[in-house]
């Protein structure tokens, strides 16, 4: 027991780094009781709509990446949650394998493509077509929709001011960012800078700015 421990030691093995100042603020489900982390070994599974009956399902045949919760009010939200869960997965892991006939184009001109039921609105997958967009070849997916575990965790909060557009308190966003960084989700205004430099990076290539 040494100077560490006494400034910020003691209490009982196990407890966290600090007591919660925020844990009353709901994120989404997934997350408001902590963040799980993935398996590495993780190899897919099968996301199903809320349907009661003739559910659409979806197979994603590998790991997902750059899971997140996302504030804007383009991604699918289970009711009551504040943010999406999103992550990527290449186009080519995406297969419609039942009820492909139930989901429709939520808005034929936005730029990512979000496939949703019919029935029960959830939204199944997002694919980019624009093959100049820096995420071509890349889908979103809900990992919650698939009752299996071990999917790549969330690990940054997305475009979190967003969320005052879909009716949230401006005044309470302190309280959110800081139960996101609670959370281990580092709040970002647009995606994280991993992200927005791959962006910047495609964009740096195509006008022929960035030479490499
Ligand atoms: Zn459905
Ligand atoms: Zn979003």
């Amino acid at each position: 027991m040494g100077l560490f421990s006494n400034l910020f030691g003691g209490g009982s093995s196990g407890s966290g780094p600090s007591t919660p100042r925020y844990s009353n603020v709901r994120i989404h489900p997934a997350v408001d009781n902590g963040v799980k982390a993935g398996s590495a070994s993780f190899s897919g599974g099968t996301l199903k709509c809320h349907c009661a009956s003739d559910k659409v399902e979806v197979e994603i045949s590998g790991q997902t990446a750059h899971n997140h919760v996302c504030g804007c009010s383009q991604c699918w939200k289970p009711k009551g949650a504040t943010f999406s869960q999103v992550a990527v997965v290449g186009s080519d892991k995406v297969t419609v394998t039942r009820n492909g006939e139930k989901l429709d184009r939520v808005n034929p001109h936005a730029t990512i493509q979000r496939y949703a039921c019919k029935g029960c609105g959830v939204h199944m997958f997002g694919r980019i077509e624009n093959t100049a967009h820096p995420f071509y070849g890349l889908d979103f997916v809900h990992t919650e929709l698939s009752p299996a575990s071990g999917w790549s965790e969330p690990q940054f909060a997305a475009f979190v001011s967003s969320i005052i557009e879909s009716g949230y308190d401006p005044s309470k966003m302190d309280s959110v960012r800081g139960r996101c960084k609670e959370l281990g989700l580092e709040p970002y205004d647009c995606l994280s800078p991993t992200l927005m430099d791959a962006i910047a990076t495609h964009v740096g290539k195509a006008n022929g700015s960035l030479k490499s």
